[in-house]
């Protein structure tokens, strides 16, 4: 009997300490009931041996005989065989089959098992990524109630599998479907410093890879991630996270970010506009868009830092007329600005080369590429960031780089430049309604930055 209550305890205790388990609340109250009983019976032995009374005194009458002790056994087997359940929750594996999950999950089920091999939507269990949780409910002859699981979704809501038994039913039936609930959106903070380069430091501060490439995308108008970011720059980055029943979702959007980079402060704040999406802005209410992008050219953890980050050339680009991006064959180029393809195809140093047309006299230039984006013609509309080639080391090279032009008029500029070219600012009663909102937000990041303040000084 003991064993079979040590079992039970150890059964429910996931769940009891576990306060975002949906049961908890519920199994609490059984639980504290059994404990309570328990407790009961305990005291009551030691009430028997009278406090003082040497145990070893023969002559001292026993006490505890004369005890009535109530009935635990009855107590446990009616908890136990009637409406009981157990909750169970594993983590899938890699490799994971119905069998062998159902099998971790205490579940002795051939129904079940079957229904979850042939039903389509219960299969998509499977579409789970191994560490994700399955969590299944089922009566004392493990039988299933109920398994449940997150399969997915966006930061706002979850999609959530429940596969479920029939009630009252004289075959065993089951039935799956897939629920979308609402998730609980956190905003999680991040800061750090950038000492050993960018992803080094983003790592360093546990910020999430999706996270990273929102903030490469947000200031790509105004930061050349290859070769502007210095040791010492810092960030602060606070994102959207979705939990659902306290399990990690998905991460969402950067919702404010503001990177210190040569000591000049960036900020970007995603502002919604109703029914038309968003943007992200500067902190007094300047949009981040640029018309061109700093670098056109896929900035990953691959390219970071391949061949150098000083590249000597990059500060002759008067002489050399365009900036060059070392950066391993096959990265992705993309285009710069909005426009018009007018050039592929070979031009002698230049090796395999793009030029695009922006209008109102800009246009840019990419050289040395191993190749074309597929379809690629003159007359074609690009759009910002789309990919138009791929990096190799056409024509006078001595290695994989992009050479990137900028011009104006057909005179080659500095793209350092490029970065100034139209960012339109709210006004108005839109600007007044941005800075409302902001507030909140600017709050958050101040808060990151007094704890900074606060961690170094310690
Ligand atoms: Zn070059």
């Amino acid at each position: 009997m003991w064993q079979k209550l040590r079992e039970f305890f150890a059964r429910e205790l996931v769940i009891l300490v576990d306060p975002t388990n949906t049961l908890h609340a519920r199994r609490r109250k059984q639980v504290t009931a059994v404990i309570g009983s328990t407790f009961a019976l305990g005291m009551a032995a030691a009430m028997g041996v009278a406090p003082g009374v040497p145990n070893d005194d023969p002559n001292q009458p026993r006490v505890a005989e004369t005890i009535k002790l109530p009935d635990l056994r009855a107590q446990l087997d009616q908890l136990v065989e009637a409406d009981q359940t157990f909750i169970r929750q594993e983590r899938m594996q890699r490799g994971e089959t119905v069998a062998s999950l159902l099998r971790r999950l205490s579940v002795q089920d051939p129904d079940a098992e079957a229904f979850i091999r042939r039903n389509a939507t219960a299969r998509s269990l499977f579409d789970l990524k191994p560490g994700q949780t399955v969590l299944a409910e089922t009566d004392s002859r493990n039988t299933l109630i109920s398994l449940q699981a997150v399969l997915g979704g966006d930061a706002a809501t979850s999609r959530q599998l429940v596969v479920e038994r029939v009630k009252n039913t004289a075959e065993p039936t089951y039935r799956a479907r897939i629920d979308s609930v609402n998730n609980e959106i956190r905003h999680e903070m991040r800061s750090g410093e950038f000492r050993r380069g960018f992803f080094n430091g983003m790592d360093a501060a546990n910020v999430p890879d999706a996270v990273v490439d929102q903030v490469v995308s947000i200031f790509s108008g105004v930061i050349d991630f290859h070769h502007d970011i210095d040791p010492g720059d810092r960030f602060r980055i606070v994102y959207e996270a979705g939990f659902q029943d306290g399990e990690f979702v998905r991460n969402g959007r950067v919702v404010a970010v503001e990177l210190i980079n040569n000591n000049r402060v960036h900020q970007a704040l995603w502002y919604s506009r109703g029914d038309n999406g968003g943007a992200y802005y500067t902190f007094d209410g300047r949009s981040m868009k640029r018309a061109f992008l700093r670098a056109p050219i896929e900035f990953s953890r691959m390219s970071s830092g391949f061949g150098g980050r000083n590249h000597p050339i990059y500060d002759k680009w008067h002489t050399h007329k365009g900036v060059d991006f070392a950066a391993p064959a096959g990265t992705k180029v993309f285009a710069s600005g909005d426009g018009t393809v007018q050039f592929t195809g070979q031009q002698n140093g230049y090796g395999n080369l793009i030029i695009l047309q922006h209008g109102r006299g800009y246009s840019t230039y990419y050289a040395h590429l191993s190749g074309f984006a597929s379809g690629l013609k003159p007359g074609q509309r690009v759009s910002q960031g789309e990919v138009i080639g791929y990096v190799g080391s056409t024509g006078w090279a001595t290695g994989p780089h992009l050479h990137y032009e900028f011009r104006v008029d057909n005179v080659p500029q500095n793209p350092l430049m490029a970065g100034d070219v139209a960012s339109p600012a709210l006004t108005g009663k839109s600007r007044e309604q941005f800075l409302a909102y902001t507030a909140q937000m600017l709050s958050r990041i101040n808060a990151l930055r007094t704890f900074n303040v606060l961690a170094s000084n310690n």
